[in-house]
């Protein structure tokens, strides 16, 4: 590329190019002994019932407190991770942490529909034969039920590997763990998988809410997910709702769940117990 445009803009380019491939790098190597560093941190975003308002469960979502550069966003590491391998030890280490965490809540807030815990897996990890060993023992050792444990992996994941995802299904489904599949909408999209495996929510890509209002078209494919999915038995959240009216929008289209920064942006444990309270009108 650089050659095609000329000498002079390879020698604008590269420095900068250097000190983002050295950055990576550097990166990389932290990555490596972040967990161990406990700098990680589990960050929790609640998701809400849009025809009630009442608080179903959290999305448990993972930061990185590095001791250089501050707080890092997943966006900025998860693929090094996935890249690395480290993504297994940094999925285990997210779901211990939040099950842990969980418990805590349905102890402390019990209620009659205890809250749910969502989970991101990447395809790497959901692929691995001994996954349910290992979800089982974390379970086990944070007195949780599976039932109230949510995996979300995306599109790719199902498209992959599609046999031993089945199994892996199989085996969830035993445990009454549910499956979301996140980000819908931007991925192949190939409709036949939605019959394959026995998915329980889809969460519509904040891309489709976000101009929900302004583009029809969005609308007309959020009015065509939630058909699709009443019509399947699917659950639907739709994700990164900013505003009171795509709030409304999507209430009034029939949409159940709904998650965004208008309810909460993603908050530490801390800040997420208080938010509990207040929905429980408790005092912590
Ligand atoms: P995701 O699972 O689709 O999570 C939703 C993302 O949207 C989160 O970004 C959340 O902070 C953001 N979000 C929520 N509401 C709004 C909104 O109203 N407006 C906008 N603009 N954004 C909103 P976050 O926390 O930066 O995470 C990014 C992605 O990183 C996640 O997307 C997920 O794919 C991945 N990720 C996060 N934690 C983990 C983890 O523990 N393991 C794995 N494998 N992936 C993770
Ligand atoms: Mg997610
Ligand atoms: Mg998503
Ligand atoms: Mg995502």
């Amino acid at each position: 590329y650089a050659k095609a445009h000329g000498k002079a803009r390879h020698e604008v380019f590269a420095p900068s190019m250097h000190a983002q491939a050295l950055k990576q790098l550097h990166i990389e190597s932290d990555l490596w002994r972040s967990i161990e560093r406990q700098e990680l941190l589990v960050y929790y975003q609640p998701i809400i019932s849009l025809t009630n308002n009442s608080l179903k469960g959290v999305e448990a979502l993972v930061r990185w407190q590095h001791p250089e550069q501050g707080l890092i966003p997943p966006d900025e590491f998860i693929p090094i991770a996935e890249e690395t391998g480290l993504i297994v030890a940094l999925d285990r280490w997210v779901l211990q942490e939040a099950c842990q965490q969980l418990s805590l809540w349905q102890e402390q807030f019990p209620s009659v529909t205890p809250l749910t815990l969502s989970v991101n897996f990447s395809g790497k990890h959901f692929a691995k034969p001994d996954l349910t060993e290992e979800i089982d023992l974390i379970l086990d050792q944070t007195s949780l039920k599976g039932e109230y444990l949510k995996l979300e992996i995306t599109e790719s994941v199902l498209i992959q590997n599609p046999e031993s995802v089945a199994e892996i299904f199989q085996l969830l489904r035993e445990r009454k763990i549910e499956v979301c599949l996140d980000d819908f909408g931007t991925g192949y999209s190939s409709l036949s998988y939605l019959h394959r495996f026995p998915l329980s929510i889809l969460k519509i890509d904040r891309s489709f809410v976000s101009n929900l209002e302004i583009q029809d078209s969005n609308a007309a494919i959020v009015r065509t997910i939630l058909a699709m999915a009443d019509e399947l038995g699917i659950g639907v959240v739709a994700e990164g709702i900013e505003t009171t009216s795509q709030m409304l929008f999507l209430k009034n289209l029939g949409c159940q769940w709904g998650q965004g920064y208008w309810f909460s942006r993603p908050v530490d444990s801390e800040t997420m117990t208080a938010l509990i309270a207040s929905k429980y009108g408790m005092a912590v």
